[in-house]
């Protein structure tokens, strides 16, 4: 039997906010985030109003864009012309899911990449995957590697499974993972033999989206495990990919759900804040 570590994510992020708001207590000019909500999915509008809450905290000041559902893909356009124009605006995020008539891929890709905190245009994944570490990088993973490190600073030549590829997680945890030295494997739907596959991981980072996925035979005895998933079940509980219950006793650590990576994303998002910036932008 293993003495698992929990990974406390809400303390871990408490640290990076109060670390960031000594840092903006110091600047004449204040960070500004600018968040684009359309339509009115009551998940997104809990998780802007916790954006905006952490911004105050921090000294960012926040400018908000709220559209209607039935908003225009010009007019969603028009708003972040105006953010990328607007020299108080450090960072700009649009909230995603947008409306399923918007192509919120190609609104992504208007935002200036300087302001674009979010890490998703085509300047910042190309800065990730060459190594550029001006660009800023997706929060959730930023927040996953930063837990990691919590644990284990020598990552060099471990064993990375990623389960999941998404643009949003996967792939960006794959190649901050890999420039930690790391034999990083991403995992998909179509991977064979999953279990067998995690069983060699020394990390191992689950983003599926699938209750409890992992169970505690497909785990490293001593491996550190990244459960991304958030899960609501019928009982109204929130849950991981990973069977945590089973996890215990046998891994080294793990970050629990909620109260793990969570947390995280929105302190990296201040984060990337505060480093668009301090980039010195003129606009
Ligand atoms: P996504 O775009 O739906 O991607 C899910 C990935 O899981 C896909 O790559 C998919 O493979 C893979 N997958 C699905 N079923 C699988 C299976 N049976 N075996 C192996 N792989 C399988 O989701 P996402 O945006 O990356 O998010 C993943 C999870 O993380 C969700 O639960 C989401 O809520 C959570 N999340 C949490 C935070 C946070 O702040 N804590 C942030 C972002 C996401 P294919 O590519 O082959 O379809």
């Amino acid at each position: 039997m293993t003495d698992t570590q929990i990974i406390d994510g809400k303390t871990i992020s408490a640290a990076l906010r109060a670390t960031l708001k000594t840092q903006i207590d110091f600047m004449p000019v204040k960070p500004g985030l600018a968040v684009i909500l359309v339509g009115d999915d009551p998940a997104s509008h809990v998780y802007v109003r916790n954006k905006i809450k952490a911004c105050a905290e921090a000294g960012i000041r926040s400018f908000e864009s709220r559209l209607p559902v039935q908003a225009l893909q010009a007019e969603v356009a028009a708003e972040i012309k105006a953010f990328n124009a607007n020299p108080d605006v450090h960072g700009i995020l649009l909230q995603l899911p947008a409306p399923a008539h918007l192509d919120s891929a190609a609104l992504i890709q208007m935002i200036a990449p300087h302001k674009d905190v979010d890490g998703l245009s085509f300047i910042n994944q190309g800065k990730l995957l060459s190594g550029d570490e001006s660009g800023l990088v997706p929060c959730t993973p930023q927040g996953a590697l930063r837990l990691i490190q919590s644990v284990e600073t020598a990552l060099s030549g471990k064993h990375a499974v990623i389960i999941g590829r998404s643009l949003l997680f996967g792939k960006p945890m794959a190649q901050l993972l890999l420039a930690q030295d790391c034999t990083v494997t991403t995992a998909h739907s179509r991977t064979r033999d999953l279990p067998a596959l995690c069983r060699n991981a020394d990390i191992l980072v689950a983003a599926v989206g699938r209750p409890e996925m992992v169970k505690g035979d497909w785990l490293k005895p001593g491996a550190i495990v990244v459960d991304v998933g958030i899960n609501r079940l019928e009982s109204g509980k929130l849950t991981g990919d990973v069977d945590f219950e089973a996890a215990l006793g046998k891994v080294r650590a793990i970050t629990p759900v909620p109260g793990g990576v969570g947390p995280m994303t929105i302190a990296c998002l201040l984060t990337n804040t505060l480093k668009a910036a301090q980039a010195g932008h003129s606009t």
